[in-house]
């Protein structure tokens, strides 16, 4: 069996079936969920880790060195965001050919020590650097979540209930556009572009909403649709999301006025989060975060197929083609 048959997740519910063996009862949330979650010394600690690859996950020659190093921690972060945690110290692998100018990379570490100042005050602790044929770029982050009666404060994506709202913290789509755009030959200075590159992780959303009592979230890094698709899953539920209520941005709307809701749905790599909950405890969250863009989507539902069901305004279910990103599927 091929990586590309079973898809990648496929592949990491095998992954799960071998090394989820003899786990540690200090480990709180394993593999599955979007960051690990583990006792150590008293705290609850957060880690996740993420790779980049050239022409997989960045355009060589169009994604600018500085922009690249950005993207790298930023995404780790917003699955620290994801978690409820907070980010403290990063460690940064990269692989490169011997070519690589230095300049380059000197770059892409100015980009990464932005996003670690900005982002969360992380330190870069240390990495590994290794020759190989193509560029690669692989950053791990551990963090801290704050606990209430020796409970972690955290947001898992087994935390929906049926009744439960579903929100996100933001515009969805404008990374997606932003891709095409920079395959089009857009310069890296435009807005939709800028959202493919310099993605910003929802941290204080995370935090203040495990701090609310929330439960549950996700990041979209892989489409809405497919994301809300792994709390449906992890949680048991279905989902009912409403097409209209999904925030889009003007500049979106006007590039691709057709595919907007498409792009929104099934893009990906905006790092906006997804929350579920109670629907006083949602709204008290995005107007404490101060989310403008931010929008109540829909509601979680009871389904044995875990499905999540998109609706058009007169309540008619919308399908796409696929419903996001997978790693081994193209
Ligand atoms: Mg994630």
């Amino acid at each position: 069996v091929k990586a590309s048959d079973l898809g990648e997740f496929g592949l990491i519910a095998r992954i799960a079936a071998v090394a989820g063996k003899g786990a540690s009862e200090d480990l709180v949330a394993g593999i599955g969920d979007d960051a690990a979650v583990w006792l150590t010394g008293g705290e609850y600690a957060v880690a996740t880790t993420d790779t980049m690859v050239a022409g997989v996950h960045f355009r060589p020659g169009l994604s600018p060195w500085w922009d690249v190093g950005w993207k790298a921690l930023a995404v780790n972060i917003s699955d620290i965001a994801a978690m409820g945690g907070w980010p403290r110290f990063a460690l940064v692998t990269l692989c490169l050919p011997p070519d690589t100018a230095v300049e380059d990379v000197e770059a892409l570490y100015e980009g990464l020590q932005s996003a670690a100042r900005i982002c969360g005050g992380v330190t870069i602790a240390g990495g590994d650097t290794v020759r190989s044929a193509e560029f690669g770029i692989t950053v791990a982050v551990i963090g801290r979540a704050d606990q209430r009666d020796d409970e972690p404060l955290i947001l898992r994506r087994s935390g929906a209930r049926v009744g439960d709202v579903i929100a996100v913290t933001g515009h969805l789509g404008d990374a997606a556009a932003g891709l095409r755009r920079l395959d089009a030959g857009a310069d890296t200075d435009d807005p939709l572009v800028r959202a493919h590159l310099l993605p910003r992780p929802q941290l204080a959303a995370g935090a203040i909403a495990a701090a609310n009592g929330l439960r549950c979230a996700i990041d979209v890094s892989d489409g809405l649709l497919q994301d809300l698709g792994h709390i449906c899953e992890a949680s048991g539920v279905g989902a009912v999301v409403r097409g209209p209520d999904i925030p889009l941005s003007a500049g979106l709307l006007a590039a691709y006025p057709e595919e907007a809701l498409e792009l929104a749905c099934t893009g990906g790599e905006d790092y906006q989060l997804v929350l579920t909950g109670p629907e006083h405890l949602v709204r008290d969250t995005l107007q404490e975060a101060d989310l403008e863009d931010a929008a109540v989507i829909g509601e979680v539902a009871e389904d044995p197929s875990h499905a999540v069901r998109l609706l058009d305004e007169h309540g008619r279910d919308i399908t796409f083609g696929r419903p996001g990103w997978d790693a081994f599927r193209s």
